[in-house]
């Protein structure tokens, strides 16, 4: 369905984002806090999520996923909607998790993911991406139709291989949480941001979950200097930004001009 309108809505730094229209689905990915106050704040409607997906199990990830599912299910009054997420978001893994409660799993389809694991959700392939973060179960995500694909790394460091798992995006968000080239165990500055943006070439790149060290103009900033050294149009997702993807998607059959 390439000429389905594709949006990304940025629901705040601990909010995670709503990627909607894609295949006809509604995704919110890594609802922490604020993420279902948020997307009302900015005019969405929780209840038409399909998808919630969680990638590790981190608060600031996954603190509102119990409630973003129960505004999927109808209150758990349905079988409705898909979670995916980390082994230990969904299972627990050692003192990681599990984050969401067997009561709020039993009305969504569940998948877990692991890297390069793949799961089907309607005609969008979810597949898991590598991380090298705290919590050692923690995975990206990227999704795939047949002629668009958002990959998401999630909290992860830069590794050489990290590029390979978010290949042929169109659309590459991260998280890149300090400046230049200040590294912190577990995280990407912009620097290794402009390694991966160079190495996967996407059309669009957004860095997201900016740490309290990147305030707002420092991060328009930091985009700015990754756009510089990649010539790949990148922004600094700030709370309510609303991007259209369609313009990201090759072979598009319509335009839509909807908030142009
Ligand atoms: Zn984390």
């Amino acid at each position: 369905m390439a000429d389905a309108f594709a949006t990304i809505t940025q629901r705040r730094m601990t909010g995670g984002f709503r990627i909607d229209g894609i295949e006809g689905k509604n995704i919110h990915i890594d609802p922490g806090p604020g993420a279902l106050v948020r997307t009302y704040q900015f005019g969405l409607d929780p209840r038409k999520v399909n998808a919630v997906l969680v990638s590790h199990s981190h608060t600031d990830h996954y603190s509102d996923a119990e409630v973003m599912i129960e505004a999927m299910t109808r209150g758990m009054t349905r079988k409705k909607g898909t979670v995916v997420g980390s082994r230990s978001v969904i299972e627990g893994y050692k003192q990681f998790g599990p984050c969401i409660s067997k009561y709020h799993l039993s009305k969504p389809e569940v998948s877990i993911l692991e890297p390069s694991k793949s799961t089907k959700f309607g005609n969008i392939k979810i597949t898991g991406t590598k991380t090298v973060h705290g919590d050692p179960m923690a995975v990206g995500f990227n999704l795939k139709t047949k002629d668009f694909s958002i990959s998401y790394t999630a909290d992860t460091e830069y590794f050489e291989d990290l590029h390979k798992y978010h290949a042929g995006a169109d659309v590459l968000i991260a998280s890149v949480i300090r400046p230049g080239n200040e590294k912190l165990r577990g995280h990407m500055c912009t620097n290794d941001f402009i390694k991966l943006v160079n190495e996967v070439s996407p059309k669009f790149a957004v860095m997201t979950h900016l740490g309290m060290k990147i305030v707002m103009n420092d991060a328009k900033k930091e985009a700015r200097i990754v756009k510089e050294n990649t010539g790949v149009n990148t922004v600094a997702a700030f709370d309510g930004m609303k991007t259209n993807l369609d313009q990201f998607i090759p072979r598009q059959k319509t335009l839509n001009d909807f908030e142009k």
